[in-house]
Protein backbone atom coordinates (compact mmCIF):
# COMPACT_ATOMS: atom_id res chain seq x y z
CA UNK A 1 0.00 0.00 0.00
CA UNK A 2 3.35 2.45 0.79
CA UNK A 3 3.38 2.87 -2.86
CA UNK A 4 -0.25 4.16 -3.74
CA UNK A 5 0.42 7.08 -0.84
CA UNK A 6 -1.12 10.13 -1.76
CA UNK A 7 -0.83 14.06 0.14
CA UNK A 8 -4.30 16.09 0.15
CA UNK A 9 -4.35 19.42 1.26
CA UNK A 10 -6.51 21.15 2.73
CA UNK A 11 -8.74 17.88 3.39
CA UNK A 12 -11.22 19.87 4.96
CA UNK A 13 -12.52 21.87 1.91
CA UNK A 14 -15.91 20.67 0.07
CA UNK A 15 -13.97 19.26 -3.07
CA UNK A 16 -10.93 17.93 -1.19
CA UNK A 17 -13.04 15.08 1.07
CA UNK A 18 -14.72 13.90 -2.10
CA UNK A 19 -11.07 13.18 -3.44
CA UNK A 20 -10.53 11.79 -0.38
CA UNK A 21 -13.26 10.01 -0.35
CA UNK A 22 -12.96 7.98 -3.55
CA UNK A 23 -8.89 7.53 -2.98
CA UNK A 24 -9.90 5.57 -0.10
CA UNK A 25 -12.61 3.81 -1.77
CA UNK A 26 -9.82 2.78 -4.11
CA UNK A 27 -7.69 1.46 -1.54
CA UNK A 28 -5.11 4.39 -2.17
CA UNK A 29 -3.33 5.34 1.63
CA UNK A 30 -4.03 8.99 2.02
CA UNK A 31 -2.21 11.53 4.60
CA UNK A 32 -4.65 14.79 4.72
CA UNK A 33 -3.37 18.18 5.78
CA UNK A 34 -5.76 20.50 7.82
CA UNK A 35 -4.99 24.04 10.20
CA UNK A 36 -5.12 22.16 13.34
CA UNK A 37 -5.51 18.34 15.08
CA UNK A 38 -9.06 19.43 16.10
CA UNK A 39 -10.67 19.10 12.40
CA UNK A 40 -7.84 16.46 11.99
CA UNK A 41 -9.43 14.67 14.81
CA UNK A 42 -13.35 15.14 13.29
CA UNK A 43 -12.11 13.93 9.72
CA UNK A 44 -10.60 10.57 11.21
CA UNK A 45 -13.42 9.92 13.01
CA UNK A 46 -15.84 10.54 9.90
CA UNK A 47 -14.02 8.57 7.23
CA UNK A 48 -12.83 5.68 9.68
CA UNK A 49 -16.70 5.51 10.26
CA UNK A 50 -17.31 5.14 6.14
CA UNK A 51 -13.57 2.87 5.77
CA UNK A 52 -12.61 0.87 9.14
CA UNK A 53 -9.83 -0.35 7.27
CA UNK A 54 -8.31 3.21 5.65
CA UNK A 55 -5.13 3.83 5.38
CA UNK A 56 -5.60 7.43 6.72
CA UNK A 57 -3.67 10.17 8.82
CA UNK A 58 -3.74 13.54 8.90
CA UNK A 59 -0.83 16.73 9.51
CA UNK A 60 -1.60 19.82 10.84
CA UNK A 61 -0.03 23.22 8.32
CA UNK A 62 -1.61 26.12 9.66
CA UNK A 63 -1.00 28.17 7.42
CA UNK A 64 -0.04 27.08 3.44
CA UNK A 65 1.36 30.59 3.02
CA UNK A 66 3.99 30.27 5.55
CA UNK A 67 7.43 29.78 4.54
CA UNK A 68 8.45 26.28 3.85
CA UNK A 69 4.98 24.90 5.17
CA UNK A 70 4.78 21.32 3.52
CA UNK A 71 8.55 20.43 4.47
CA UNK A 72 8.28 18.76 7.57
CA UNK A 73 5.17 16.54 6.18
CA UNK A 74 7.50 15.68 3.55
CA UNK A 75 10.49 14.99 5.67
CA UNK A 76 8.23 12.85 7.61
CA UNK A 77 6.90 10.95 4.90
CA UNK A 78 9.16 9.23 2.27
CA UNK A 79 6.23 7.21 1.03
CA UNK A 80 4.34 9.93 -0.67
CA UNK A 81 4.18 9.12 -4.15
CA UNK A 82 1.18 11.39 -5.38
CA UNK A 83 0.56 14.79 -3.91
CA UNK A 84 -2.97 16.61 -4.72
CA UNK A 85 -2.73 20.20 -3.95
CA UNK A 86 -6.56 22.08 -3.21
CA UNK A 87 -5.74 24.10 -0.38
CA UNK A 88 -6.49 27.50 -1.23
CA UNK A 89 -8.31 30.45 -0.13
CA UNK A 90 -12.22 30.79 -1.72
CA UNK A 91 -14.35 32.21 0.98
CA UNK A 92 -15.30 35.90 0.21
CA UNK A 93 -15.66 38.27 3.08
CA UNK A 94 -12.32 37.90 5.56
CA UNK A 95 -12.47 41.66 5.59
CA UNK A 96 -8.41 41.29 4.84
CA UNK A 97 -6.92 42.96 2.12
CA UNK A 98 -7.07 40.99 -0.94
CA UNK A 99 -3.03 40.29 -1.07
CA UNK A 100 -3.32 38.46 2.37
CA UNK A 101 -6.58 37.19 1.61
CA UNK A 102 -6.46 35.50 -1.74
CA UNK A 103 -3.08 35.87 -3.38
CA UNK A 104 -0.64 35.19 -1.28
CA UNK A 105 -2.54 31.86 0.37
CA UNK A 106 -2.64 30.71 -3.62
CA UNK A 107 0.37 31.66 -4.95
CA UNK A 108 2.80 30.83 -2.47
CA UNK A 109 1.09 27.69 -1.30
CA UNK A 110 1.71 26.11 -4.36
CA UNK A 111 4.96 27.44 -4.84
CA UNK A 112 5.45 25.81 -1.14
CA UNK A 113 4.84 22.45 -2.04
CA UNK A 114 6.27 22.39 -5.21
CA UNK A 115 9.95 23.55 -3.40
CA UNK A 116 8.45 21.15 -0.51
CA UNK A 117 8.52 18.09 -2.93
CA UNK A 118 11.64 18.81 -4.87
CA UNK A 119 13.89 19.51 -1.60
CA UNK A 120 12.71 16.20 0.41
CA UNK A 121 10.67 14.23 -1.94
CA UNK A 122 12.24 13.00 -5.13
CA UNK A 123 10.19 9.50 -4.87
CA UNK A 124 6.91 11.94 -5.85
CA UNK A 125 5.66 11.31 -9.18
CA UNK A 126 2.59 13.23 -10.00
CA UNK A 127 1.25 16.03 -8.91
CA UNK A 128 -1.83 17.48 -9.34
CA UNK A 129 -3.01 21.13 -8.73
CA UNK A 130 -6.75 22.44 -8.13
CA UNK A 131 -6.56 25.43 -10.60
CA UNK A 132 -9.99 26.59 -12.04
CA UNK A 133 -11.91 27.85 -14.60
CA UNK A 134 -11.07 31.04 -13.51
CA UNK A 135 -7.63 30.82 -14.59
CA UNK A 136 -9.06 29.71 -17.83
CA UNK A 137 -11.38 32.45 -18.42
CA UNK A 138 -12.39 36.41 -16.26
CA UNK A 139 -15.20 35.49 -14.87
CA UNK A 140 -16.24 39.26 -14.61
CA UNK A 141 -16.25 39.98 -18.59
CA UNK A 142 -19.42 38.27 -20.33
CA UNK A 143 -18.66 36.79 -23.38
CA UNK A 144 -20.80 34.33 -24.26
CA UNK A 145 -19.42 34.23 -28.17
CA UNK A 146 -16.01 33.03 -27.33
CA UNK A 147 -15.36 29.05 -27.04
CA UNK A 148 -12.97 28.65 -23.87
CA UNK A 149 -10.51 25.69 -24.34
CA UNK A 150 -7.73 24.20 -22.00
CA UNK A 151 -5.45 26.31 -24.12
CA UNK A 152 -7.26 29.87 -23.11
CA UNK A 153 -6.08 31.98 -19.97
CA UNK A 154 -7.34 34.60 -17.78
CA UNK A 155 -5.34 37.69 -18.73
CA UNK A 156 -6.24 39.21 -15.27
CA UNK A 157 -3.10 41.54 -13.90
CA UNK A 158 -2.92 42.03 -10.40
CA UNK A 159 -2.76 45.66 -10.22
CA UNK A 160 -6.39 45.71 -12.02
CA UNK A 161 -8.28 43.60 -9.40
CA UNK A 162 -10.56 45.79 -7.88
CA UNK A 163 -13.50 43.26 -6.40
CA UNK A 164 -12.84 39.81 -4.37
CA UNK A 165 -14.30 38.48 -7.27
CA UNK A 166 -11.09 39.42 -9.65
CA UNK A 167 -8.99 38.62 -6.79
CA UNK A 168 -9.88 35.09 -6.45
CA UNK A 169 -9.77 34.64 -10.25
CA UNK A 170 -5.98 36.46 -10.20
CA UNK A 171 -4.77 34.11 -7.53
CA UNK A 172 -5.68 31.32 -9.08
CA UNK A 173 -4.45 32.55 -12.59
CA UNK A 174 -1.30 33.67 -10.67
CA UNK A 175 -0.76 30.44 -8.78
CA UNK A 176 -1.18 28.03 -11.81
CA UNK A 177 1.06 29.96 -13.68
CA UNK A 178 3.68 29.59 -11.07
CA UNK A 179 3.12 25.89 -11.02
CA UNK A 180 3.64 25.71 -14.75
CA UNK A 181 7.04 28.15 -14.60
CA UNK A 182 8.20 26.19 -12.06
CA UNK A 183 8.20 22.92 -13.96
CA UNK A 184 9.32 24.46 -16.74
CA UNK A 185 12.66 26.02 -14.93
CA UNK A 186 13.13 23.41 -12.33
CA UNK A 187 12.23 19.80 -14.76
CA UNK A 188 11.19 17.70 -11.50
CA UNK A 189 10.98 14.00 -11.96
CA UNK A 190 7.09 14.19 -11.43
CA UNK A 191 3.98 15.35 -14.10
CA UNK A 192 2.15 18.09 -13.61
CA UNK A 193 -1.57 18.04 -13.88
CA UNK A 194 -4.39 21.08 -13.05
CA UNK A 195 -7.70 20.73 -12.59
CA UNK A 196 -9.57 23.50 -13.43
CA UNK A 197 -13.29 23.35 -12.66
CA UNK A 198 -16.04 25.49 -12.98
CA UNK A 199 -18.97 26.20 -10.46
CA UNK A 200 -18.64 22.74 -8.53
CA UNK A 201 -21.81 21.92 -7.28
CA UNK A 202 -23.25 18.66 -5.31
CA UNK A 203 -23.88 17.49 -1.49
CA UNK A 204 -20.70 17.45 0.96
CA UNK A 205 -19.28 13.80 1.41
CA UNK A 206 -20.81 13.68 5.20
CA UNK A 207 -24.00 15.32 6.41
CA UNK A 208 -21.89 16.69 9.98
CA UNK A 209 -20.13 19.29 7.54
CA UNK A 210 -23.19 20.62 5.57
CA UNK A 211 -23.54 24.19 7.07
CA UNK A 212 -26.57 26.16 7.50
CA UNK A 213 -24.92 28.52 4.49
CA UNK A 214 -24.11 26.30 1.77
CA UNK A 215 -20.67 26.23 0.62
CA UNK A 216 -19.29 29.54 -1.35
CA UNK A 217 -19.85 27.44 -3.99
CA UNK A 218 -23.14 25.79 -3.61
CA UNK A 219 -24.33 29.58 -2.72
CA UNK A 220 -25.03 29.70 -6.50
CA UNK A 221 -28.26 27.69 -5.82
CA UNK A 222 -29.17 29.75 -2.47
CA UNK A 223 -29.40 32.87 -4.69
CA UNK A 224 -32.98 31.45 -6.03
CA UNK A 225 -34.80 32.32 -2.89
CA UNK A 226 -33.96 35.92 -2.83
CA UNK A 227 -35.99 36.23 -6.49
CA UNK A 228 -39.88 37.37 -6.16
CA UNK A 229 -41.87 34.12 -6.08
CA UNK A 230 -44.49 36.49 -8.06
CA UNK A 231 -42.56 36.64 -11.09
CA UNK A 232 -42.93 35.04 -14.26
CA UNK A 233 -40.03 36.49 -15.69
CA UNK A 234 -37.21 34.58 -17.65
CA UNK A 235 -34.58 34.66 -14.97
CA UNK A 236 -31.58 35.13 -16.67
CA UNK A 237 -29.17 36.47 -13.72
CA UNK A 238 -25.84 34.02 -12.82
CA UNK A 239 -25.06 32.84 -16.35
CA UNK A 240 -22.52 30.17 -15.23
CA UNK A 241 -20.52 27.07 -16.37
CA UNK A 242 -20.94 24.13 -13.28
CA UNK A 243 -19.68 20.60 -12.59
CA UNK A 244 -20.65 17.97 -10.49
CA UNK A 245 -18.53 17.92 -7.32
CA UNK A 246 -17.62 14.10 -7.70
CA UNK A 247 -16.91 14.74 -11.63
CA UNK A 248 -14.15 17.13 -10.01
CA UNK A 249 -12.65 14.10 -7.63
CA UNK A 250 -12.26 11.89 -10.49
CA UNK A 251 -10.69 14.12 -12.25
CA UNK A 252 -7.58 14.75 -9.38
CA UNK A 253 -7.28 10.81 -9.11
CA UNK A 254 -7.26 10.25 -13.16
CA UNK A 255 -3.89 11.95 -13.56
CA UNK A 256 -2.28 9.54 -11.50
CA UNK A 257 -3.90 6.20 -13.42
CA UNK A 258 -3.80 7.75 -16.63
CA UNK A 259 -0.58 8.16 -18.71
CA UNK A 260 -2.45 10.31 -20.82
CA UNK A 261 -3.53 12.78 -18.22
CA UNK A 262 -0.40 13.04 -16.46
CA UNK A 263 0.30 16.44 -17.62
CA UNK A 264 -3.13 17.29 -18.59
CA UNK A 265 -4.78 20.98 -18.02
CA UNK A 266 -7.98 19.15 -17.26
CA UNK A 267 -10.61 22.31 -18.37
CA UNK A 268 -13.84 20.29 -17.44
CA UNK A 269 -17.30 21.56 -17.63
CA UNK A 270 -20.38 19.58 -16.50
CA UNK A 271 -23.29 22.08 -17.74
CA UNK A 272 -23.69 25.79 -18.50
CA UNK A 273 -26.36 26.73 -15.80
CA UNK A 274 -28.71 29.71 -15.18
CA UNK A 275 -31.11 30.70 -12.18
CA UNK A 276 -34.34 29.79 -14.43
CA UNK A 277 -32.50 26.04 -14.90
CA UNK A 278 -31.96 26.13 -11.21
CA UNK A 279 -35.88 27.18 -10.56
CA UNK A 280 -36.61 24.78 -13.00
CA UNK A 281 -34.85 21.59 -11.21
CA UNK A 282 -36.02 22.70 -7.64
CA UNK A 283 -39.49 22.92 -9.00
CA UNK A 284 -39.47 19.67 -10.73
CA UNK A 285 -38.00 17.69 -7.97
CA UNK A 286 -38.82 19.39 -4.87
CA UNK A 287 -42.56 19.69 -4.21
CA UNK A 288 -42.14 21.61 -1.04
CA UNK A 289 -40.00 24.32 -2.32
CA UNK A 290 -43.36 25.40 -4.63
CA UNK A 291 -44.90 29.00 -3.47
CA UNK A 292 -41.50 28.92 -1.76
CA UNK A 293 -39.62 30.02 -4.73
CA UNK A 294 -40.49 31.41 -7.72
CA UNK A 295 -41.65 29.94 -11.38
CA UNK A 296 -40.21 32.10 -13.47
CA UNK A 297 -40.43 31.59 -17.00
CA UNK A 298 -39.87 27.82 -17.31
CA UNK A 299 -39.83 27.84 -20.95
CA UNK A 300 -37.07 30.33 -21.77
CA UNK A 301 -33.95 28.70 -19.41
CA UNK A 302 -32.60 26.81 -22.69
CA UNK A 303 -32.63 29.80 -24.90
CA UNK A 304 -31.33 31.77 -21.53
CA UNK A 305 -28.26 29.28 -21.44
CA UNK A 306 -27.86 29.93 -25.26
CA UNK A 307 -27.27 33.25 -25.55
CA UNK A 308 -25.92 33.91 -22.09
CA UNK A 309 -23.06 31.30 -20.62
CA UNK A 310 -20.02 30.71 -21.59
CA UNK A 311 -19.16 28.48 -24.41
CA UNK A 312 -16.61 25.70 -24.33
CA UNK A 313 -15.07 23.30 -25.92
CA UNK A 314 -13.22 20.59 -23.74
CA UNK A 315 -13.33 17.50 -26.26
CA UNK A 316 -8.98 17.16 -26.30
CA UNK A 317 -9.73 16.30 -22.04
CA UNK A 318 -12.20 14.53 -22.68
CA UNK A 319 -11.30 11.53 -25.24
CA UNK A 320 -8.50 11.56 -23.28
CA UNK A 321 -10.29 10.08 -20.17
CA UNK A 322 -11.82 7.74 -21.89
CA UNK A 323 -14.85 9.74 -23.13
CA UNK A 324 -15.52 10.42 -19.61
CA UNK A 325 -19.61 10.97 -19.13
CA UNK A 326 -19.97 13.46 -16.66
CA UNK A 327 -22.52 12.99 -13.70
CA UNK A 328 -25.58 15.51 -14.25
CA UNK A 329 -25.61 18.78 -13.39
CA UNK A 330 -29.39 18.51 -12.30
CA UNK A 331 -28.41 15.85 -9.96
CA UNK A 332 -25.92 17.29 -8.10
CA UNK A 333 -28.45 20.19 -7.52
CA UNK A 334 -31.13 18.18 -6.24
CA UNK A 335 -28.83 15.96 -4.14
CA UNK A 336 -28.11 18.97 -2.68
CA UNK A 337 -30.75 20.21 -1.69
CA UNK A 338 -31.97 17.19 -0.72
CA UNK A 339 -28.94 17.02 2.07
CA UNK A 340 -30.26 20.26 2.82
CA UNK A 341 -33.55 20.00 3.22
CA UNK A 342 -33.20 16.67 5.67
CA UNK A 343 -30.81 18.44 7.92
CA UNK A 344 -32.08 22.22 7.86
CA UNK A 345 -35.97 21.94 6.07
CA UNK A 346 -36.89 24.57 4.28
CA UNK A 347 -34.54 27.87 4.16
P1 LIG B 1 -13.18 25.01 0.51
O1 LIG B 1 -14.21 24.06 0.96
O2 LIG B 1 -13.21 26.39 1.09
O3 LIG B 1 -11.74 24.39 0.76
C1 LIG B 1 -10.58 25.17 0.76
C2 LIG B 1 -9.52 24.43 1.56
O4 LIG B 1 -8.31 25.20 1.58
C3 LIG B 1 -9.91 24.22 3.02
O5 LIG B 1 -9.42 22.99 3.46
C4 LIG B 1 -9.18 25.36 3.73
O6 LIG B 1 -8.94 25.10 5.11
C5 LIG B 1 -7.90 25.37 2.94
N1 LIG B 1 -7.17 26.64 3.05
C6 LIG B 1 -7.51 27.84 2.54
N2 LIG B 1 -6.59 28.75 2.86
C7 LIG B 1 -5.63 28.12 3.59
C8 LIG B 1 -4.42 28.51 4.25
N3 LIG B 1 -3.97 29.78 4.17
N4 LIG B 1 -3.70 27.58 4.92
C9 LIG B 1 -4.15 26.29 5.00
N5 LIG B 1 -5.28 25.86 4.42
C10 LIG B 1 -6.00 26.75 3.72
O7 LIG B 1 -13.22 25.20 -1.04
P2 LIG B 1 -13.40 24.16 -2.25
O8 LIG B 1 -14.58 24.64 -3.00
O9 LIG B 1 -13.34 22.78 -1.78
O10 LIG B 1 -12.10 24.52 -3.12
C11 LIG B 1 -10.97 23.69 -3.14
C12 LIG B 1 -10.08 24.09 -4.30
O11 LIG B 1 -10.84 24.04 -5.52
C13 LIG B 1 -9.51 25.50 -4.25
O12 LIG B 1 -8.20 25.46 -4.79
C14 LIG B 1 -10.42 26.30 -5.17
O13 LIG B 1 -9.80 27.44 -5.71
C15 LIG B 1 -10.69 25.25 -6.24
N6 LIG B 1 -11.91 25.48 -7.01
C16 LIG B 1 -13.12 25.47 -6.41
C17 LIG B 1 -14.26 25.65 -7.17
C18 LIG B 1 -15.65 25.63 -6.56
O14 LIG B 1 -16.60 26.00 -7.26
N7 LIG B 1 -15.82 25.16 -5.32
C19 LIG B 1 -14.15 25.86 -8.55
C20 LIG B 1 -12.89 25.87 -9.12
C21 LIG B 1 -11.77 25.66 -8.35
P3 LIG B 1 -10.06 25.46 6.23
O15 LIG B 1 -11.21 24.49 6.03
O16 LIG B 1 -9.35 25.23 7.52
O17 LIG B 1 -10.48 26.87 5.99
Amino acid sequence: MSGRAVLATGATGFIAQHVIDKLLERKYSVIGTTRSDEKSSILLKNFKGKYPDANLSFETVPDIAAHNAFDEVFEKHPEIKYVIHTASPVNRGSGKPFEEAFLKPALDGTLNILHGIKKYAPQVTNVVITSSTAAVRNPAIASPSTVYTNESWNPIKWEDVKTEVDAYAASKTYAERAARKFYEDEKPNFKLATVNPPYVLGPQVFDSSLGKVLNFSNQLLSRVFEIDTATTEPQGNYPALAIHVRDVAEFHILPLENKELESEREFIVGAPIIEQKILNILNDNFPELRGKIAVGDYDSANKLIDELCAKYDISSTVKKASNYKFLSVADAIVDTYSQYLLKYGLP
